[in-house]
């Protein structure tokens, strides 16, 4: 069935309005008619199997029929921080993390990163990958919306480490400690996997250098590697976050 996340402001009681881009590909593309079923979202706190009310020009109103439980999110929050990709591998990093169940995206710049971060081009590309997560997410059946951070210097990504439980480095050219027996600690201590916040980062192309590594360790981040094969940038963020989610039982055990 179709799903939709709409701002929560247009979710009433007992009714729903979708506009915009939803609303046009439901009436130009699906081409919805009166009665038909769809499930809309708040991205928040709330899921409902609703029935097409009434299609306007350029808004359809839905009436909420039941409410859905919740139950698609995983236990625990990967945020993969992504140091900035040539080209346009950005997009699918948040188009298959979210498939795969990532909660958060956080670009950044790191020593070896070679593109060009252009400001003026930002907003932009921003509301672009916003869009590539919210897309993902209602057709991996979502509950919530990933978010998708602008782009963060080496230092604020250092920082973020305080903001979560278990922070984790990949690099290639020396394993530290095991993903998995690090992943392990972090979870209990935590006493479970719910609402754990884990911090993967990912380097560039031309991968992290030995400082990064080593300014890394000492703010907390351990240093883990992924297999014996080198994998490109776009692919070690996905692998990382489906080992983590495989380890925390999210991956049908
Ligand atoms: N430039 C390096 C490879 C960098 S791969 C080289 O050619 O040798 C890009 C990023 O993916 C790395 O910075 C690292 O974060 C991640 N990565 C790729 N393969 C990995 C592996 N086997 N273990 C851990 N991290 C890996």
């Amino acid at each position: 069935m179709q799903r939709y996340f709409i701002p929560p402001e247009q979710f009433g009681a007992m009714e729903a309005t979708i506009a915009g881009d939803d609303a046009h590909h439901l009436i130009h593309v699906m081409r919805a008619r009166t009665g038909d079923s769809i499930i809309v979202s708040n991205g928040l706190n709330r899921e409902a199997l609703a029935q097409i009310a009434s299609i306007g020009k350029n808004a359809v109103t839905v009436k909420l029929v039941e409410d859905l439980p919740m139950n698609a999110e995983p236990k625990a929050q990967v945020w993969i921080a992504q140091s900035l990709p040539k080209g346009d591998k950005m997009e699918l990093v948040i188009q298959k993390g979210t498939e795969v169940g990532a909660a958060r995206f956080v670009p950044f710049l790191s020593a070896r990163t070679v593109v060009q971060y252009d400001a003026k081009k930002e907003a932009k590309r921003l509301e672009r990958w916003r869009k590539i997560a919210k897309e993902a997410a209602e057709q991996a059946h979502r509950n919530l919306i990933p978010e998708v951070d602008a782009p963060v210097s080496w230092s604020q990504l250092l920082a973020l480490a305080k903001d979560a439980d278990l922070a984790l480095l990949c690099y290639e050219k020396e394993s530290r400690q095991k993903l998995k027996t690090a992943l392990k600690q972090a979870v209990e201590k935590r006493g479970g996997p719910e609402g754990m916040r884990i911090l993967l980062a990912v380097g560039p192309e031309g991968g992290f250098t030995e400082q990064e590594a080593e300014e890394a360790e000492r703010e907390r981040f351990q240093i883990v590697g992924l297999g014996a094969r080198i994998l490109r940038t776009e692919t070690a963020g996905i692998v990382g976050l489906t080992c983590i989610l495989y380890e925390t039982g999210e991956m049908g055990g």
